[in-house]
Parts: structure tokens; C-alpha cells; sequence
């Protein structure tokens, strides 16, 4: 049991609710450097598979996959019908659980051409100040286990080598644990879009997130 005695969060970006109560997502809320949304709706692909249906899917199977080694999992959502919660507070449930690592799964909403996945990196900022070379070390994990274990390629439009620096997002701001935020291809480009919306897919992509954390993990403990 690799990941035994370790907690893992795992936020599934949006909700599927959030498309039904505008109210309730667009409250301002502090994300550390600015004032933006609580939540989003989030994308979709051209045939209308939400980036919320596709972030929880994901995050099911990694639980699954997390569970089976050992890991007690923190969600921030539970389900893909409600609505929130906002960005802030998703942050605020890892933080508050003390998990070791932590992922943020979402989907982008590029343009039609681009390609590929983006993991997005966090910038210190004041909050996340302690975990920003671990997280860092987790994003080059991520990135490695998405070449080797999924078929999606780099982003050929967001960053560089499949990595982005951000300081635009709560969830990456306002951290306390090693964390980043996969965007695992881009929903409206119509090959991204197949695989996206594919089981296959996905369990792909929970058992690269499972092998990323487990190295990221190892890691730790040798040092
Ligand atoms: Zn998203």
C-alpha cells in the first residue's frame, strides 16, 4: 500500500449546478492577489459534455484508484449536481484536511486548433510560500506520468512543455499544501474532445495522477 497513512485532496473544478444558479457563482471573492467569481461554469466540448461532468468523472476514478493504495481522500465536491463551492473554500477543505499533496482537475476552454494538456504551477504569493518548490516537484511528476501513462500530448498553445506558472487562481494562491492544477486537454478541439469524453480516458488519466503522487510522495519521504 504505497500511499498508506497519506491524504490526498482532489478538487473537481465547477459544478454542474453552477450553469443554473448565476447568483451564487458570480459572489466576488478574495483569491489571494485579486477579486474574481466564486466559481465558473466551467467549458464543454461541441457536442455539450461539460468540463464539470468530465472534472468529476476523473476525480472518481482517482479516488478509486487512491483508495485501493491506501490514501484517505479529501473531496470538494461530492457530486456533479450542485452548485459552488466557491474556489475559495475548495481551497480552504485541502488546507484544512493537512493532505500531503493535492490536484485541482479541470479541462480547458482553448482555442478550436490547440492541443494538449497544461499543468499550471503556482507563484509565491504569501499563503502558498511554503509549498512552492514542492509543488513544482509535484508539477514535473504530473507531467511525466501524463506522457507516459495517456496519449495526450503537451499543450501546443498554453506555456511551455506542458507547464504554466499562475497567479491568477485561488486554488493555487491560496494553498497550503503541494498542489497544481491539471487542465487535461482542451475541450473544444474536436481530438482532445474524443479522448476527453472517453472512460477509457480518464481511467488513463486517474492512473497517471495516482503514479504522479506516489513518486511525488517517495520522493519526500527519501529526502
Ligand atoms: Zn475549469
Amino acid at each position: 500500500m504505497p500511499l498508506a497513512g497519506k491524504i490526498v485532496g482532489i478538487d473537481p473544478g465547477h459544478n454542474g449546478g453552477n450553469f443554473h444558479d448565476p447568483v451564487y457563482i458570480d459572489q466576488q471573492i478574495w483569491n489571494g492577489r485579486e477579486v474574481e467569481n466564486c466559481d465558473t461554469t466551467g467549458t464543454a466540448t461541441a457536442s455539450g459534455y461539460t468540463e464539470a461532468r468530465f472534472n468529476f468523472s476523473v476525480a472518481r476514478y482517482l479516488r478509486t484508484d487512491l483508495v485501493a493504495d491506501g490514501a484517505r481522500v479529501v473531496m470538494t465536491r461530492h457530486n456533479d449536481n450542485g452548485v459552488g463551492p466557491c474556489v475559495t473554500t475548495r481551497a480552504e477543505i485541502i488546507n484544512r484536511a493537512h493532505a500531503d499533496v493535492a490536484i485541482d482537475i479541470h479541462a480547458d476552454g482553448g482555442p478550436v486548433s490547440g492541443r494538449g494538456f497544461a499543468v499550471l504551477e503556482p507563484i509565491a504569493d504569501g499563503p502558498n510560500r511554503q509549498v512552492i518548490r514542492a509543488s513544482l516537484r509535484f508539477g514535473a511528476d504530473v507531467r511525466a506520468a501524463l506522457l507516459k501513462y495517456t496519449s495526450m500530448p503537451e499543450s501546443d498553445y498554453d506555456g511551455r512543455d506542458g507547464l504554466t506558472l499562475r497567479d491568477d487562481l485561488a486554488g493555487l494562491n491560496l494553498t497550503t499544501v503541494p498542489k497544481v492544477l491539471v487542465e487535461c486537454g482542451n475541450m473544444p478541439n474536436a481530438t482532445d474532445a474524443k479522448l476527453l469524453t472517453t472512460p477509457r480516458f480518464q481511467r488513463q488519466l486517474a492512473r497517471a495522477f495516482t503514479a504522479a503522487i506516489i513518486a511525488f510522495l517517495a520522493h519526500r519521504q527519501r529526502r
